[in-house]
């Protein structure tokens, strides 16, 4: 555990749920982890219990919180979780956080499954549709010409980005038809409790986290993790968006809620500490800043070059495409503070420098 980790508290230890298997964290609300084949090798998913309205009463069940991404391994966990763990009840309804391949990979196959409704935000939803559809944003000519344009222009690394064109389709290979749309401020009703939209930006186009008072609980999705700081990063179809500015301010918002709250999310373990967590982030973002501009200041940079300057290890082909993403955002979100500008050099390469001071 590293020394801003220790500053958290972690109320079920070292516990995790195996495979295929859950741990209630508070009434009603069960964890699993399903594995992935990443760096980042699981998401945790969330169950609750629930019930709906039916002809005759209540049908009782469960809402899935997030999905796994589209494989054979991901699919029989499932299976074991149905088999096992859900008290013979069905699925209910799918609610995923975000569009990212880990959440929302398998929702086609599990509202398909138990015929339930896929809520997201519209955002999100339409995005997933867009994504899971064609290559845009995830690899291919586009991105590989975006990447070049800040400094990212080593043949090995452009071949790669050109060959990889299937990269989420891989991993969500359909999204639902139709959707039920979750929006700030939302107010969904769960086994009988409220549980409070909360809008967040800057990680995916409109990430929802999911908040309950009575529980005192917070699914953060994305948004606040524990022990790594979330992917924040500007990519080829919004050239010019200031991603790191939103995600910051969204992270301010969520400061409202109380410090006791138990934080579920999507990667690491359940842990009380959400203003201190945040405080780190932003602290996190605002040392990365600081780096920023002093390599500016010595001379114009450009998102590839400040790469060893932000990443302090080495990075393979997966990492640097996620790295040049952020640090586009640290340079953009000093770029629209006007802190920074930013010039084409001769090589079609975006630079970015002190503006000139005084008159
Ligand atoms: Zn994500």
């Amino acid at each position: 555990m590293n020394e801003l980790e220790s500053q958290l508290h972690y109320p079920f230890g070292d516990t995790l749920p195996a495979a295929g298997k859950t741990i209630e964290v508070a009434p009603g609300v069960r964890w699993l982890r399903m594995a992935l084949p990443f760096a980042l090798d699981h998401i945790n998913l969330w169950l609750l219990r629930d019930a709906v309205d039916g002809e005759d009463g209540a049908i009782e069940g469960w809402t899935i919180v997030d999905c796994g991404i589209a494989n054979d391994a991901t699919r029989a966990a499932w299976e074991q979780v149905f088999a096992n763990e859900l008290g013979g009840l069905p699925v209910l309804r799918v609610v995923v956080t975000h569009m990212h391949p880990d959440h929302v990979g398998l929702a086609h196959w599990l509202t398909e499954r138990f015929g339930v409704r896929l809520w997201i935000s519209a955002t999100d939803f339409n995005a997933a549709r867009q994504a899971s559809a064609s290559t845009t944003g995830f690899g291919g000519e586009a991105t590989a010409r975006f990447v070049a344009s800040h400094g990212l222009t080593d043949p090995d690394s452009q071949e790669k980005i050109k060959g990889r064109r299937n990269y989420y389709a891989s991993m969500v290979p359909q999204v639902p038809a139709s959707f039920r749309r979750m929006m700030d401020g939302d107010r969904l009703t769960i086994g009988g409790r409220e549980w409070i939209c909360h809008a967040g930006y800057g990680h995916a186009p409109e990430h929802i986290a999911l908040h309950c008072p009575s529980l005192g609980t917070l699914i953060s999705g994305d948004m606040v993790l524990p022990r790594i700081s979330t992917n924040v990063s500007v990519h080829d179809v919004e050239p010019e968006s200031n991603p790191l500015q939103l995600y910051l301010d969204s992270l301010r918002r969520m400061q409202a809620l109380p410090e006791d709250t138990l934080v579920l999310p999507s990667h690491g373990r359940p842990f009380t500490g959400l203003h201190t967590r945040i405080e780190q982030l932003i602290a996190h973002h605002d040392a990365r800043f600081g780096e920023v501009i002093h390599a500016c200041e010595e001379a114009p940079q450009c998102a590839a070059g400040l790469l060893p300057v932000l990443f302090k290890r080495p990075l393979d082909l997966h990492q640097t495409t996620f790295a040049i993403g952020e640090s586009i955002a640290h340079l953009h979100a000093l770029w629209f503070a006007g802190r920074l500008r930013r010039e084409r050099d001769a090589g079609g390469i975006w630079r970015f420098s002190l503006p000139p001071t005084g008159g």
